[in-house]
């Protein structure tokens, strides 16, 4: 039984994925992206976010496709606009300053990681009054879903990308469980991206059943050569780049995505409901895709460690020995290959 909740990316890979890399494995191929693989893979993106002129770039982390992104959006004087807890701002070792060539980050309030719209007015506002003193405002980024578990609906990316554009920003999306929001809102990736204002899309894979692979999605092809130059120097151009395009491949075809952001979300609501029902637990954030974030007794985690359960404790030292009725945050995530009775497992663990 796997009790393991602690990321989307303690799971396994889909077979079909695993079949289409060995497939792509029974014969040579040219290198750098210049096999038929590759072509079709980007074509079944494109098809996808119905943009056939867009530029897609495969690259084998997240952090990479975030910090290539922005770096073909804004130079070293400007800066970004993220949320306080935006997993460019927390979690990629200042990847896309390094990218950009030191463009700053400008941190914006968020709830449920979602942006305050009227605070990103604010902060844009002031930052355009600061002449050559302050770094330029060039792009806002967005995560879907947000580090908190919550979704932006379609009308508040289109009022967040407006206020961005009317400003004359770029507007970048961190897809990393970009499946998981779709398949939440019931909605196409175009819907979410290019017809709500996003002009580049970090589209993940890893954490939704790939072995590693996200694309770059950028529906303004004149940043194709300076994607393409740009990931060849970061070191991202693999040589053997069809075996990352047959995961995409594999992962976007007949589907696959959709149907297994689906399931993750169904896994997911089955914990949050056992959540709810659950004496001393509360849910912390709106928990609309894969993600959510909880907090129960010490106890009720001392007894699912001990049954084998693993997920993440705030702060991650808490120790499991004090007050047994002293509420501890959590996060838990649910991948595609959790079945109901894992859930039901976990959720029987907290109870003892
Ligand atoms: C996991 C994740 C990424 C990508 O992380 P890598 O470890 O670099 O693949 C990016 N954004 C968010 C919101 C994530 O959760």
């Amino acid at each position: 039984m796997n009790l393991n909740f602690a990321s989307d990316n303690t799971g396994p890979a889909h077979p079909k994925v695993m079949e289409a890399v060995l497939r792509a494995n029974d014969h040579a191929a040219m290198p750098y992206g210049n096999d038929p693989v590759t072509e079709a893979a980007v074509a079944a993106v494109r098809a996808a976010f119905e943009a056939p002129e867009a530029e897609v770039a495969f690259v084998a982390t997240g952090t990479a496709a975030n910090a290539l992104a922005l770096s073909c959006l804004v130079r070293p004087f400007e800066s970004v606009f993220c949320s306080r807890v935006a997993h460019i701002e927390e979690d990629e070792c200042g990847a896309p300053e390094f990218y950009m060539g030191g463009a700053k980050l400008t941190l914006v309030d968020e709830t449920d990681g979602k942006i305050d719209a009227g605070d990103f007015a604010a902060k844009l506002t002031a930052a355009m009054d600061r002449g050559v003193h302050g770094a330029q405002p060039a792009a806002l980024s967005l995560t879907q879903i947000t580090e908190r578990g919550a979704t932006y609906s379609l009308d508040e990316i289109a009022t967040l990308t407006g206020i961005a554009r009317d400003a004359g920003l770029a507007t970048h999306l961190d897809g990393a469980r970009f499946a998981n929001a779709c398949a939440a809102l019931g909605c196409s990736p175009a819907e979410m991206t290019w017809k709500a204002g996003i002009d580049a899309v970090s589209f993940g894979g890893t954490k939704n059943g790939c072995l590693g692979v996200e694309a770059v999605v950028m529906f303004d092809a004149s940043h194709r050569r300076e994607l393409a130059l740009r990931r060849k120097r970061a070191g991202h151009l693999w040589s053997k780049q069809r075996y990352l395009s047959a995961q995409m491949l594999a992962y976007v075809q007949d589907g696959r995505w959709l149907e297994m952001a689906r399931s993750a979300n169904a896994a997911s609501a089955r914990l949050a409901k056992g959540l709810r029902a659950m004496p001393g637990a509360r849910i912390l954030h709106e928990a609309a895709g894969n993600l959510i974030f909880a907090e129960l007794p010490r106890a009720a985690h001392a007894r699912a460690f001990a049954a084998g359960a693993s997920y993440y404790l705030f702060p991650g030292d808490t120790p499991l020995d004090g007050d047994p009725e002293t509420p501890v945050r959590c996060r838990l995530v649910c991948d595609w290959s959790k079945s109901s009775a894992e859930v039901d497992a976990l959720i029987a663990s907290w109870a003892g």
